[in-house]
């Protein structure tokens, strides 16, 4: 698409808001994009991009894709266009595309990564087209907005190029299947000893062969549909894995077998969600053309963005907060699956309250969708609701068979530390939405300062 009057117009205009914004003191954001694209519809189409475009889309893990995908390609030499700053919709992509651009619209730098919202698929991939597109997983989202997994990925399969390099999950079995005539390599986590054969969550979207509607077997399932499967009625079955993980908890490292020999990487944090993550940048970068040896040495020193988790101590007691993401019944399972096998005694604050809709959403069916079931165990020997949901999470938790004497029920999330056993507890888990750090932050201070006032320790 060539630049016309209308673009250079709305350029300009979107690069002084972008100036005002700055000059107030503002954070960057997808307004100056959103400028663009009501001035001109088409602006995304007519802007230049960088030569290399990398993508990063699926329901869970694609920030933190990215986030990896910048520090590692930062360290490497390369200047890399990204929207993290704004946001993963077109006004996002937009705005960071302004801030790149001369007064002419011409890009300055080689190489973008964006992090792509499902749901902007046909909006933003209509006028960016990515030489290699990630796809990390696709999974049931908020009802409200993505509706069901196979709306998805048929707007994902109907918005992406035919020459796009797909880098995709070979344990998905719904997004594995996308754009089948483009090239790709699949990234995969190694059965692991937490890993069964039959599905322990309450929804999965897989139930039967997605190509001719017959029975399937799974070789291992992991959590939902992630896992190991093929059909008993058709070839239907999850693909070979190019990059496959095995990880060794113990030692604090995964190796991956490649035809020039085996390589190993440092894990950031002994999850098997954050494992994915790892896989799935390795997988993109090896075959982008990093060594093995550059991608894990910037593992080495890497941590998890600490708006998404962090741990604390005092008396022996750990205080960890960890982003849940409401709304969001697959991330929430993940997480409530994981305390039930962290080791010790453990307490658990839910404040999952999604600020998103300035006061709260009456969205609550995901709350049924989520595995609350995890946090009845012998271990968690108590559970603290919170926020102005504070009810429905205490029937739900109560639905799960949580005995009523382990909850306890608050509707100002400050009041939560006061609810805590604390004395002879091993670990607190503070649950939170990504759209209250600052409660969250009173909350885990709370705590501690619980901890000290009671003279608790572990
Ligand atoms: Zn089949």
């Amino acid at each position: 698409m060539k630049k016309n009057l209308r673009f250079i117009i709305a350029l300009w205009i979107s690069k002084a808001a972008m100036l005002l914004q700055k000059l107030l003191g503002m954070n960057a954001s997808y307004f100056p994009g959103k400028i663009a694209i009501k001035l001109c519809p088409d602006f995304l189409g007519r802007i230049d991009k960088p030569e290399t475009v990398i993508t990063v889309t699926g329901t869970n893990g694609k920030t933190t894709c990215c986030n990896m995908l910048l520090d590692v390609l930062g360290e490497n030499g390369f200047d890399v266009l990204n929207n993290k700053a704004g946001s993963n919709v077109d006004a996002g992509i937009a705005s960071s595309l302004i801030s790149d651009a001369s007064l002419f619209g011409r890009v300055k730098k080689k190489i973008a990564v964006f992090e792509v919202d499902e749901r902007s698929s046909l909006k933003i991939y209509a006028y960016v087209h990515p030489d290699y597109a990630v796809c990390t997983n696709l999974f049931r989202d908020s009802i409200g907005r993505n509706a069901h997994t196979e709306f998805i990925s048929s707007i994902i399969e109907k918005a992406l190029p035919d020459d796009t390099f797909m880098i995709l999950n070979a344990d998905d079995p719904i997004s594995s299947q996308l754009k089948p005539d483009n090239k790709r390599k699949y990234f995969s986590l190694a059965r692991l000893d937490s890993d069964g054969t039959e599905c322990r969550n309450i929804i999965n979207d897989v139930r039967c062969c997605p190509k001719c509607g017959g029975k399937i077997e799974y070789e291992f399932v992991r959590y939902h549909h992630i896992g190991k499967m093929h059909c008993t009625e058709c070839d239907f079955k999850s693909p070979e894995p190019d990059f496959c993980a095995v990880p060794d908890w113990d030692k604090g490292t995964f190796t991956v077998q490649t035809a020039d020999g085996v390589e190993e990487y440092p894990l950031m944090s002994a999850s098997k969600f954050n494992t994915y993550n790892q896989i799935t940048v390795v997988a993109l970068l090896r075959t982008f053309g990093l060594s093995a040896e550059a991608i894990a040495a910037s593992f080495a020193h890497m941590s998890i963005v600490k708006s998404r988790y962090t741990k604390l101590e005092k008396n022996g007691i750990e205080v960890i907060t960890n982003m849940t993401k409401g709304q969001n019944p697959v991330a929430c399972s993940i997480v409530f699956d994981y305390i039930r096998e962290e080791e010790g005694t453990k307490e658990v604050v839910v404040m999952l309250d999604d600020k998103t809709y300035r006061e709260t959403t009456e969205i609550v069916t995901w709350v049924f969708d989520a595995d609350f079931e995890f946090l009845n165990d012998e271990s968690i020997s108590r559970v603290v609701a919170c926020g102005v949901r504070v009810h429905d999470y205490h029937l739900r938790l109560l639905l799960a068979g949580i005995p009523e004497e382990k909850l306890r029920c608050v509707e100002n999330e400050q009041d939560a530390p006061s609810q805590l056993i604390l004395d002879g507890t091993d670990k607190v888990f503070i649950l939170h939405d990504l759209t209250t750090p600052d409660e969250t932050k009173r909350v885990r201070d709370g705590v501690l300062a619980e901890i000290e006032k009671r003279g608790a320790s572990k």
